[in-house]
């Protein structure tokens, strides 16, 4: 039999763009909860928040959801925002972030970006403010912070809601705080699979804000007054429950939360591992014409979710080639992100075009994001450097 797939025996197996790393723990954890026969919200869920809010420093209200997409969704909702709405976004991010606003029927206006960074920044939102201008969702790109304090400016000045889409960024530092209580009305943090930490799918929405959080809670569970595990466990009749809103069915299982709780005891070692890759690259790198990603500033504090590298201008080999180059050599890569408005829905639904947004479009065309996770060995990440080095030197 012919096997025309298979990598003659010299090959190195494929080296992934991202993997997570799930330990024993974890599967025993899972095990455990399984055992228990409460798989669905309840005690595992309750831990999990009350854990991620105490690493975060206390005095938070944490409500756990099955993706930071429900939770960018529920946080709008609990503000209010609604049709005739706008809700600032920038156009370097994942779709969810704008899709959200369409949920709701309000319209997101998407702005350019920091070239530095890619974050955006608080003169762009303020040049994108109209009267019906409701709030903002500033995305921390990759796991470094935006300039918070010039975002919240803004927004205090316009009354502005602020949102954050912090699925990059935990653990994410700026200026000594962590992202998530730097006070926002809300913050939003994913668990998906590739993300700094893992449950599978999962995020968390973390605000100081308690009606914030009591509508999100709500919300989440399609308008039930009171959670599952609430409700079996007071005195109030197991059978007895009120409907009080047409909500979601948003909620986080236990089986995700298991993982969860493990992943979180493991996440200052994962960090430290992201920053060791981090300079890696930023070392091996240093002689290749490739601009490499900004670190945060004295004080701050990046996640590394991404390593994102920009090919210099007058390369020879273009960014597509590239990739293609390092996936013959074995080697897995990916783009983030194709802006929005180069997404054929938000081009003609926001009748946008790619001259609006000159940083975004050249750094698009240039970059390409290098495998960067915790079960990558430095003799993967030297193969990475010296495939680049074979390529572009
Ligand atoms: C991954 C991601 C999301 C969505 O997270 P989910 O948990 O998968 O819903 C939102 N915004 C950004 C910037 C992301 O990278």
């Amino acid at each position: 039999m012919i096997e025309r797939n298979t990598a003659p025996p010299d090959t190195l197996p494929f080296l992934r763009f991202a993997l997570p790393e799930i330990g024993e723990e974890e599967i025993a954890e899972v095990v455990a909860c399984l055992r228990s026969g409460w798989v669905t919200t309840g005690p595992k869920t309750r831990q999990f928040e009350q854990e991620f809010g105490a690493y975060l420093g206390g005095g938070l209200e944490t409500v756990s959801i099955n993706s930071a997409t429900a939770g960018l969704h529920l946080a709008l909702e609990a503000l209010g925002i609604g049709p005739g709405d706008e809700v600032i976004v920038p156009t370097m991010t994942f779709t969810a972030t704008a899709e959200v606003v369409r949920y709701l029927g309000a319209q997101p206006v998407l702005v350019d970006v920091d070239p530095r960074t890619l974050n955006i920044q608080a003169g762009a939102i303020e040049a994108a403010i109209t009267p019906r201008t409701k709030a903002v969702i500033p995305v921390h790109y990759a796991g470094l912070a935006c300039d918070m304090d010039a975002i919240l400016a803004v927004a205090a000045a316009h009354k502005l809601r602020v949102i954050e889409d912090a699925a990059h960024a935990f653990p994410t530092v700026y200026k000594g705080r962590l992202v998530g209580t730097l006070g926002s009305d809300a913050t939003v943090f994913s668990f998906y699979a590739n993300k700094t930490m893992t449950t599978g799918e999962g995020g968390m929405v973390v605000t100081r804000d308690a009606a914030l959080a009591a509508r999100v809670r709500l919300m989440r569970i399609h308008g039930i007054q009171q959670d599952a595990f609430a409700r079996y466990t007071s005195t109030t009749p197991s059978w007895f429950y009120e409907v009080v809103a047409a909500g979601f069915k948003y909620n986080l299982t236990d089986i995700a939360a298991a993982i969860g709780v493990q992943q979180l005891r493991k996440i200052d070692r994962f960090l430290l591992r992201r920053k060791e890759l981090a300079h890696g690259y930023t070392q091996g790198l240093a002689d290749l014409p490739l601009q490499l990603p900004a670190d945060a500033e004295a004080g701050s504090g990046h996640a590394w979710h991404l390593y994102m590298v920009r090919l210099a201008a007058g390369v020879r080999i273009g960014r597509d080639e590239l990739i293609a180059r390092l996936a013959e050599a074995g080697i897995g890569t990916s783009v983030h992100f194709i802006p929005l408005h180069r997404h054929p829905y938000w081009r003609d639904n926001c009748a946008l075009s790619p001259d609006q947004f000159p940083a975004a479009e050249a750094s698009f065309k240039a970059m390409l994001t290098l495998p960067l996770y915790t079960k990558m060995s430095d003799a993967d990440q030297q193969r990475v450097i010296a495939t680049l080095h074979d390529l572009l030197s």
